[in-house]
């Protein structure tokens, strides 16, 4: 990996506006999934460092609150526009430690700008409002404040992406921000905070944190002074930050797990409905939690659709992501794979049938064959837990109010897919999925313009949007009695 820029090669944590290496010099290693090569290492930082970083984020809030949005979206609007400048070398660390895709890398990188843009200028727009008086001698107004000092803890799936989605709207709102990274993809995120300093935004503004992720945030939990938490990640992990959050009563953000059904009616078009599944199913090897994880065609379209959908799993190129060509990296890491393996098993010992692929790769390591697999039923694990790999479970349905009841038969609710030419049901249909995204006769919904979240036990709070400024801001009832 050659760098153009190579500072954005940072092995050490950004505190304060220094770069600082742990006070007892642990470090971890930072591993290349397709290779298993350590491609650098960063520290672990203590407790009693993240207690520190806490207070620096409360000192730089002070100075940065007070600047106008139009201020802060001016240093934030340099910053995107510096992260488009690298985008290659941005890209290429991010496949080394993620192993998307160079293609899908860079493609995350301007998706990860998008978010710093928009709410740049979403900064200039933080507008309260004034109400109609109850009393006649009285006026009363709504201020919207920056929430505080907040912190992110992001997953490994979107290294660049998840960060700025999150600390773009803590900026504008005049929030400082925490970043812990998670553990496989470090990098990305020290090199977004490389780009941050010279874009101007203050020190402590903007902090990048690596270390142990129970440690750290443990102390990010416990502290009062941090008055938001923003996490994307399991909703296992959701679930114990949700309880560590309780004793400070901290706002919470939780992009948690996702079970997204696709639905494929009869009265579909079979080939953007195949175009669809590909797209959402096998970006980034299946690893989104937005990805499809239960492909649901209707019986008259079955045949047809799962013959089409082998053929064009059959032309993804495995490999390296930083290969030409290549459109399927490795998974991340060995627990991955097992889990890929494990829904297989269940399966198949519950009767489904290996379409295509279903083996590890013959590069090894993590590699897995893109797999489509028939006769799925909902008493395979495929129905009921996030498989987070490059295979596609097909289910078949009767009908519209069956196929709803299935979709619906989860404590997920994240996103949804459905393809028909029915004007009526593209209607009836996503109001009645439980879930917070859908997407009709499309199989990519994300972008920083609409509101990313879920419902059920996907999470809490939306990102992107001009929603997602609200999750930074407090409203404050200002009620004057006239003299
Ligand atoms: P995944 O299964 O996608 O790796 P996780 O929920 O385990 O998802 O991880 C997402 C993020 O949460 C990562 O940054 C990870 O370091 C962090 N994390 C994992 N466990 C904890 C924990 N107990 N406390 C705080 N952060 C955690």
């Amino acid at each position: 990996m050659q760098l153009k820029h190579t500072e954005l090669f940072r092995q050490h944590c950004l505190i304060n506006g220094e770069w600082a290496d742990s006070e007892n010099g642990e470090r971890e290693d930072v591993i290349n999934p397709a290779m298993g090569a350590v491609i650098g290492s960063v520290p672990q930082i203590t407790p009693a460092q993240a207690a520190l970083v806490i207070t620096y984020a409360e000192q730089a809030q002070v100075g940065w609150r007070e600047k106008t949005g139009k201020q802060r979206a001016a240093v934030m609007q340099k910053w995107a526009q510096l992260m488009l400048e690298h985008a290659d070398d941005l890209a290429a660390l991010l496949t080394a430690e993620q192993g998307k895709p160079l293609a899908e890398a860079k493609g995350e990188i301007v998706y990860a700008a998008s978010f710093i843009e928009w709410f740049a200028e979403e900064a200039k727009r933080v507008e309260g409002s004034v109400l109609a008086p109850v009393q006649a001698s009285q006026r009363m107004l709504v201020l919207k404040q920056p929430i505080g000092v907040c912190a992110a803890i992001t997953p490994w799936n979107f290294p660049a992406a998840m960060i700025t989605r999150k600390a773009a709207p803590a900026l504008a709102a005049g929030c400082a921000m925490i970043v812990k990274p998670a553990e496989q993809t470090p990098l990305s995120a020290l090199a977004l905070g490389q780009l941050a300093v010279e874009a101007g935004i203050p020190a402590g503004v903007l902090q990048v944190i690596t270390g142990s992720a129970q440690d750290v945030g443990k102390v990010l939990c416990a502290s009062p002074v941090v008055r938001k938490l923003s996490f994307t990640g399991s909703t296992e992990v959701g679930r114990i930050l949700m309880a560590q959050s309780a004793p400070t009563v901290k706002k919470l953000s939780l992009e948690l797990g996702g079970n997204a059904p696709f639905i494929v009616f009869d009265d579909a078009n079979l080939e953007r409905a195949v175009a669809g599944i590909m797209a959402s199913k096998f970006r980034n090897s299946g690893q989104t939690c937005v990805c499809a994880n239960r492909i649901y065609v209707q019986q008259g379209i079955y045949p047809a659709l799962v013959k089409r959908l082998v053929e064009e799993v059959e032309k993804l190129k495995v490999g390296e992501g930083s290969q030409t060509g290549v459109t399927q990296g490795p998974l991340i890491d060995d627990a991955a794979v097992s889990k890929v393996r494990e829904h297989l098993d269940d399966a198949l010992s519950h009767g489904a049938t290996i379409l295509t692929g279903g083996q590890p790769h013959a590069l090894g390591g993590t590699f897995f064959q893109p797999t489509v697999v028939g006769g799925v039923t909902s008493a395979m694990k495929f129905a009921r837990e996030e498989t987070f790999g490059p295979v596609a479970p097909v289910f078949s349905f009767a009908d519209e109010a069956q196929v709803v009841a299935m979709a619906n038969d989860t404590e997920f609710g994240l996103a949804a897919y459905l393809f028909t030419r029915d004007a009526a049901r593209q209607w009836r249909v996503p109001e009645a999925l439980e879930y917070g995204m859908v997407g009709i006769n499309t199989g990519l919904i994300s972008n920083e313009v609409a509101p990313f979240g879920g419902i059920k036990q996907s999470g809490l709070g939306r990102e992107g949007s001009r929603h997602g400024m609200d999750d930074y801001l407090e409203m404050k009832y200002l009620c004057i009695e006239l003299g």
